[in-house]
């Protein structure tokens, strides 16, 4: 099953999710429904808030890139998180041009660090404790910001946001057209 994505200025993605256990009805069935609905909308990772679910679970897939020849392979890397913490910040901060389902249109670089040890749940509730980076750590950390009620956007400096603010307004109020079903909640 397809879900709409929530949309930039619903109060949910302004929540501090919650986090789960592994008796949370029909767990199995709305990740797979996750996954769908972020392949469908051409998304490299979708948290539960954007598809207004105010829980703390998360499912990426990206196709894996190889540096040696420059391209990506068919083959689509897969994580769900579940309960996830980042532990520590690793390394040097990069910055990668980042989009959002829910912000459709906006395209910013952030600046985040590239390594970090993350702690999570996978779908079968195993714990892993694992020091990542790249494009898997790129993507953990902008879908762990919507637990926080965070979104790409707060990250960008002053003189960035109020470039992008009418972009934003506009996205608010429903006016960006998307290939994929959005819905604005009000609650
Ligand atoms: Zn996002």
């Amino acid at each position: 099953m397809i879900y709409p994505i929530v949309g930039y200025g619903s109060p949910v993605l302004r929540k501090e999710a919650q986090p789960i256990t592994k008796d949370y009805p029909e767990l199995k069935k709305l990740i797979a429904d996750m996954y769908e609905t972020m392949y469908a909308a051409d998304g490299v990772g979708l948290a539960a808030p954007q598809i207004d679910l105010s829980i703390r679970l998360i499912v990426i897939g990206f196709p894996i890139y190889d540096e040696k020849t420059d391209t990506y392979s068919d083959t689509i890397e897969e994580h769900t998180l579940i309960n996830p913490e980042i532990l520590e910040e690793k390394g040097s901060k990069k910055y990668f041009n980042e989009g959002c389902l829910s912000i459709p249109g906006v395209h910013e670089d952030v600046l985040r660090p590239d390594t970090i040890v993350l702690k999570y749940y996978d779908a079968d509730f195993n714990e892993h404790t694992e020091e990542i980076s790249g494009m898997f750590a790129r993507v953990a950390q902008h879908e762990i910001d919507h637990l926080d009620g965070k979104v790409f956007t707060d990250r960008l400096s002053s003189l960035r946001k109020t470039m992008i603010k009418r972009k934003l307004n506009d996205v608010a109020d429903g006016r960006m057209r998307t290939a994929y079903k959005m819905k604005y909640v009000k609650h």
